[in-house]
């Protein structure tokens, strides 16, 4: 069976095009669950600030709460020394109102300082949350774009399937699986000419005989190294070939078989 090389380097393209569509399709979700996971982070930090402010507004409060009742307990203090009559208890209400007025004043700094710090993290937490907000936006714009990117890929792939299907129709199943799987993982490429005895897929030489199989285009053939689907094309190697090997159209002779035996072992797709 002499093989159409055309129709594989057209399926090649065929598949080639549909396998950066399946990526592609496969990848419109990530972007979306990248998106989702940020705004999960950005959520979490937004909560422990929350909680900070939180709890520092209430440690304000009770700051605030204590400063008032030093106020009140030295306004007592003082009336106390007004209606003092010994010398000596005026003298003790006197240190009283000092301690008090100390307590006051440092409650006061500290009530002020928490006041302030509490505006900072309030400032923050605002910052935070209009982060929040444009990340939410932007997942939800996001999830609307995936299903008509979605859908718009989809119909790009649906139209490429039936191309596949009609260029690989007179394919054997298991060339196609082979082929299929060599598209995928030599980036596109799995139809290579072979240029005297190179094979320019992957540029090693292989042997006279297995190059002369080639030739002949009696069946498929796969380079032992980089596994791509090998067709002959006439090239300046061919002169070189001749020079270095002798006549490469020597009748099939016991080394031609020799070579085929081997190099057809695992290839031997068309095998009956
Ligand atoms: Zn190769």
């Amino acid at each position: 069976m002499s093989v159409n090389y055309d129709t594989l380097k057209k399926l090649q393209d065929v598949l080639a095009q549909v396998f950066i569509v399946e990526d592609r399709i496969k990848e419109i979700p990530r972007d979306l669950e990248v998106k989702e996971l940020v705004l999960q982070k950005t959520k979490v930090n937004y909560y422990e600030m929350k909680d900070k402010c939180d709890q520092v507004r209430a440690e304000l409060e009770e700051l605030n709460r204590k400063y008032i009742e030093a106020g009140k307990e030295r306004e007592a203090k003082e009336s106390a020394m007004e209606s003092a009559t010994l010398v000596r208890e005026s003298e003790n209400n006197e240190k009283e109102i000092r301690d008090a007025a100390i307590i006051e004043q440092t409650l006061f700094k500290n009530k002020n300082a928490k006041q302030k710090y509490l505006a900072d993290l309030e400032t923050k937490l605002a910052v935070q949350d209009e982060i929040v907000k444009a990340q939410e936006e932007e997942v939800e714009e996001e999830t609307k774009k995936k299903d008509s990117l979605i859908a718009e890929q989809m119909t790009i792939l649906d139209k490429l399937n039936v191309e596949r299907e009609e260029l690989s129709k007179d394919l054997p199943a298991n060339l196609l699986f082979k082929f299929e799987r060599i598209i995928r993982n030599k980036a596109g490429v799995g139809v290579v000419p072979l240029h005297g005895i190179i094979c320019q897929g992957c540029f090693m030489e292989l042997p006279q005989q297995f190059a002369n199989t080639v030739r002949r285009n009696e069946e498929i053939s796969f380079c032992p190294y980089c596994s791509r689907v090998l067709y002959y094309e006439e090239s300046d190697e061919d002169n070189n070939v001749i020079q270095v090997h002798g006549d490469i159209h020597t009748e099939e002779g016991e080394e031609g078989a020799a070579a085929e035996s081997i190099f057809s072992s695992d290839e031997d797709i068309f095998g009956e």
